[in-house]
């Protein structure tokens, strides 16, 4: 299979791919904190409701929440990857290791790992489940090395996609005023190829009409200028949309160029598999180096140093209360003092609120009411 060079910043070197370089305009991409999720599933429920609740889409969870490390959808999409991929290594910030189009096989584009039928059947295995054992009289103290934590993933609009190069009817296509990756619902046959080739297993079969769908980054509120539903639905506020820029163009008042470039808190998922994905993530803290480092690249150490400064920290603190507060996309912004202010493309300020919410205590008496006040349940 003849591959063309492209550059991947995520890897520090240029890698394979089977089409020439072609960045769209804008990138669409998500920054979540993983600190803050709490598994309630509620953004795939959100997504579930607005795009997947047709025949034939009963399975299909375009945003999925899994617990790390034993749970996945489709059950160890991961795990199975990794293993067929073999040694990744990394020479500081540069990948030394096969991408999975350079370790391709004879006459393939990319590396696959191929997910059983009954592997998509048990969206939510693992759910909860932590490494180590919790003997009698033990305790876990933070941080602690019996750990878990929440995942969630929807597509990740790749800038190289796997689904994309190996739709042997051209029917997946990446838009180039966002980044976009969508399936062509009229070109595509079925063939499935996009299933078996995307490394984080996002495009999904409809078996009612015999072609594949996947995650379309909710792109009519884009073009309105507003978050996807997985984002404005999130309960513990740990998403952030925007569009992300190359690093040699980063801005700094733009909060996803903020977190993934300047201060290199954001990282992508298993950058490794050389597709170059445009979800981001802060890394839990309280999970070992080394597998943080396989999931999130070599900057995870670093990233989980900065989240535990952030109280010193009035930029980031006050970026961070950003995420999720306001539907529509959230071009720049800015931190004074007390509070953090974000505005829209052009300009206009969209939304404000403090960094550090006032508290206040009331009169254990209102005279006035004459009652009593008390925190007992
Ligand atoms: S995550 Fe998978 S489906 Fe989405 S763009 Fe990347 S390769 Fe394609
Ligand atoms: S971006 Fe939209 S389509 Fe994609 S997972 Fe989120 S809610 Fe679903
Ligand atoms: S809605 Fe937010 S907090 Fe809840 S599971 Fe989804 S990402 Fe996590």
């Amino acid at each position: 299979m003849q591959m063309r060079k492209v550059y991947n910043w995520q890897l520090g070197r240029n890698a394979s791919y089977v089409y020439p370089q072609n960045r769209p305009k804008k990138q669409w991409a998500m920054v979540f904190d993983l600190n803050k999720c709490i598994a309630c599933q509620t953004c795939s429920l959100a997504c579930k409701t607005t795009w997947t609740s047709g025949r034939g889409q009963e399975y299909m969870y375009w945003n999925n929440v899994e617990t790390k490390p034993y749970g996945g959808y489709p059950t160890a999409w991961d795990m199975g990857i990794l293993s067929k991929l073999g040694m990744q290594d990394w020479d500081g910030n540069k990948y030394a290791g096969r991408t999975l189009f350079e370790a391709a096989e004879k006459d393939e584009k990319i590396l696959q790992h191929i997910a059983a039928e009954e592997d998509w059947a048990h969206p939510n295995i693992g759910e909860d489940e932590i490494t180590g054992m919790v003997g009698k009289g033990d305790y876990i103290t933070m941080p602690h090395k019996i750990w878990m934590f929440y995942l969630p993933r929807t597509c990740a609009h790749c800038t190289y996609p796997a689904c994309l190069s190996a739709c042997p009817r051209k029917a997946i296509y990446k838009r180039p005023e966002d980044g976009i990756v969508l399936v062509d619902q009229s070109r595509c046959r079925g063939y499935r190829e996009c299933v078996r080739a995307c490394p984080y297993k996002k495009p999904m079969f409809n078996a009612e009409t015999r072609i594949s769908e996947k995650c379309i980054g909710c792109y009519p509120k884009i073009e309105q200028g507003l978050m996807t539903q997985c984002i404005t639905n999130c309960i513990g506020r740990i998403r952030l949309g925007g569009f992300v820029n190359t690093p040699d163009k980063a801005v700094k008042e733009n909060p996803i160029d903020y977190l993934v470039h300047i201060r290199k808190l954001a990282l992508p998922l298993y950058p490794q598999f050389g597709t170059e994905p445009n979800l981001f993530y802060i890394p839990p803290i309280h999970v070992p180096t080394t597998y943080l480092k396989q999931m999130f690249g070599p900057q995870a150490e670093n990233a989980v140093k900065t989240y535990l400064e952030i109280r010193n920290d009035m930029t980031l603190k006050g970026l961070l209360v950003l995420f999720g507060s306001m539907e529509r996309i959230i071009s720049s912004f800015r931190v004074d003092g007390k509070t953090a202010a974000g505005f829209d493309e052009k300009g206009n300020e969209i939304v404000k609120v403090p960094v550090t919410e006032p508290t206040f205590i009331r009169e254990f008496y209102d005279a006035k009411l004459q009652a009593y006040r008390h925190n007992t349940p």
